[in-house]
């Protein structure tokens, strides 16, 4: 029985060592020499699938995290504690910024030269033409940078990712397959919401089998919002290889220079706040009046005031102080924005489109006000409140009002009676 097993181990990596793409790297992110938190999340998802898939395919495919910088080199240790089998890092002034044009042309440098995978798996250096998927940060600049290293790659990209799954699938498709069944193997699927915000769309990046238009499409590769994975928790005793890759680099590379960077804190400090009210497109009937509506209830809760994108666009004529306050990108809850988990979010007026709630749907305790009880939001939230918001608002408020009376007339009462016995 247990000859049967090794063979079969044997038959299989035999039979798979002449397939050219192999892995998957993570592309990190850090600032100022300290690892950008995300960047540890996709490492996380990296390590469960990959565990999963070297499992069901009888394989020995590493994560593999892809990390350029300037001083960067010892933060690599924490990124195999973090779940990749190794690291190939680039340490370099060069790298100092992540100048689009230098780390589109190193990493896919990285990408494509087998000697970059010599130490971490010898035995599949000698077909490897590129990795088998990667994953980028949908931010600003993984978001810019998966873009620019796939199209030099010659590869496909999904952008904005919450979700992965990697499988076997039968696909029919008159250009892919030529209308044939085909079964492909290993294949990422990648999950992001559709234009409408209602439905998921599954992206695949699937070789053309077709034989008049045949053409390989690797890596398999997708941009990741943040906030969608978890970390697994750091593992101290964990090894894995680390290597060094030194980039070439030409004088036309080098003709950009940043000369400063400043940090930017973002006004909105949504995690100060325990409560967050967020108003969406439902205040359209008198937008003005309702915002200030939304503002005295979050005055009197103490909260943060947070909004759904379509209301960042400038929709509605507001006067330049609720303008200029309010409808800012900074304000944005969901994929596109911020992720919050207060104690307490009431959505005002917004329908539950899947970018929003991946954005508060980890909240304690959600309350929504909507008179449309088919609204998606229902389905996530704690509490409903059917109605208008002009009609429910002013409710909360008066009660609000009444009960913050009675709590300030009972602390006075407290108080005198204090400085009575003194
Ligand atoms: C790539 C991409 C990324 C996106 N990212 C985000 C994101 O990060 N965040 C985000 O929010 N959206 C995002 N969206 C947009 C998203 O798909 C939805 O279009 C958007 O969230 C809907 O905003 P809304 O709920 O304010 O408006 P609507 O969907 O128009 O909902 C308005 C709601 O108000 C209710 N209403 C009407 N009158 C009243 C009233 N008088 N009182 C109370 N309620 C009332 C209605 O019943 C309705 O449910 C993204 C879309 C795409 C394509």
């Amino acid at each position: 029985m247990a000859m049967i097993t090794t063979n079969k181990i044997e038959h299989n990596r035999l039979t798979n060592n002449n397939e050219s793409y192999r892995h998957l790297f993570v592309i990190i992110e850090s600032l100022n020499k300290e690892l950008i938190p995300s960047s540890l999340e996709m490492l996380g998802e990296a390590r469960r699938l990959m565990d999963n898939f070297n499992l069901k395919y009888n394989l020995n495919e590493k994560v593999i995290a892809i990390h350029l910088g300037d001083g960067i080199k010892d933060l690599s240790q924490d990124l195999i504690y973090y779940g990749a089998d190794a690291v190939i890092y680039s340490d370099d002034p060069h790298l100092k910024y992540p100048i689009n044009k230098i780390y589109t042309k190193v990493i896919s440098q990285i990408a494509t030269d087998p000697n970059s995978i010599r130490e971490i798996s010898p035995e599949y250096v000698s077909a490897f033409k590129k990795p088998r998927y990667m994953f980028f940060l949908a931010d600003s600049i993984g978001r810019h940078l998966s873009s620019t290293v796939l199209a030099e790659l010659d590869s496909g990209l999904a952008s904005d990712i919450n979700k992965l799954v990697i499988s076997d699938l039968e696909i029919k498709h008159q250009h892919k397959t030529k209308g044939e069944n085909i079964t492909y193997k290993k294949i990422l699927e990648m999950y992001r919401p559709d234009f409408s915000g209602f439905l998921w769309t599954t992206i695949l990046c699937l070789d053309n089998k077709n034989p008049e238009i045949k053409k390989e499409f690797h890596p398999q590769a997708c941009s990741i919002i943040p906030g969608a994975f978890l970390p697994i928790i750091k593992d101290t005793k964990r090894t894995g290889i680390i290597s060094e890759y030194h980039p070439h680099f030409n004088e036309e590379d080098l003709k950009i220079k940043v000369l400063k960077q400043e940090l930017v804190k973002n006004p909105v400090q949504f995690e100060n706040y325990k409560i967050i009210v967020s108003f969406g497109r439902g205040i359209k009937e008198n937008p003005e009046d309702n915002i200030k509506l939304i503002e005295k209830l979050a005055k009197l809760l103490n909260a943060e005031i947070g909004i759904s994108l379509p209301i960042s666009k400038k929709i509605f004529h507001l006067s330049e102080k609720y303008d200029s306050i309010y409808i800012t990108p900074n304000r944005v809850v969901g994929t596109s924005g911020r992720k919050v988990t207060p104690l307490i979010y009431i959505a005002v007026g917004i329908s539950g489109a899947i970018q929003h709630l991946e954005g508060m749907k980890e909240s304690d305790f959600i309350i929504a006000i909507n008179p449309d009880e088919n609204s998606p939001i229902k389905d996530v939230c704690d509490v409903f409140i059917k109605g208008r918001m002009e009609d429910v608002i002013p409710l909360i408020i008066e009660e609000l009002g009444k009960r913050l009376g009675q709590t300030r007339e009972k602390e006075k009462e407290i108080q005198v009676n204090t400085y009575g016995k003194l």
